[in-house]
């Protein structure tokens, strides 16, 4: 199966994965490329998957957050277009994070041969 890169929302493969096109998930307000999806093995836990992104994204986004501030990567100004660029800074951040970890954790079993 494939998975939303945004929430792990799963999909069949057959359904997003013959030619690229865009594509908005049914689950969250995630929209893009079908190229996004990430693949994971039929038996991956999809719960825990999106338990996972939702870590990333609200436990640890904010910490990533006042560090990036503290390096001097960011402001902390509340300027409105600060905000949206801390956003989505943030939201980037959280799906790098998620995409690599499920693509290392199920790159073996998707392509049967370790990374
Ligand atoms: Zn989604």
């Amino acid at each position: 199966m494939v998975i939303c890169p945004e929430c792990g929302y799963p999909y069949e493969d057959e359904a997003y994965t013959i030619g690229e096109r865009n594509i908005q998930c049914a689950n969250c307000s995630w929209s893009g490329s079908s190229s996004k999806l990430i693949a994971a093995p039929e038996a991956a836990p999809v719960d825990k998957l999106q338990e996972l992104f939702r870590f990333l994204g609200k436990d640890i986004g904010p910490q990533i957050g006042v560090r990036l501030v503290k390096l001097g990567l960011l402001t902390n100004s509340s300027e409105p277009e600060n905000v949206a660029k801390i956003a989505r800074v943030l939201q980037a951040g959280a799906r790098g994070a998620f995409r690599g970890l499920v693509t290392a954790l199920f790159t073996e079993e998707v392509n049967g041969e370790p990374n």
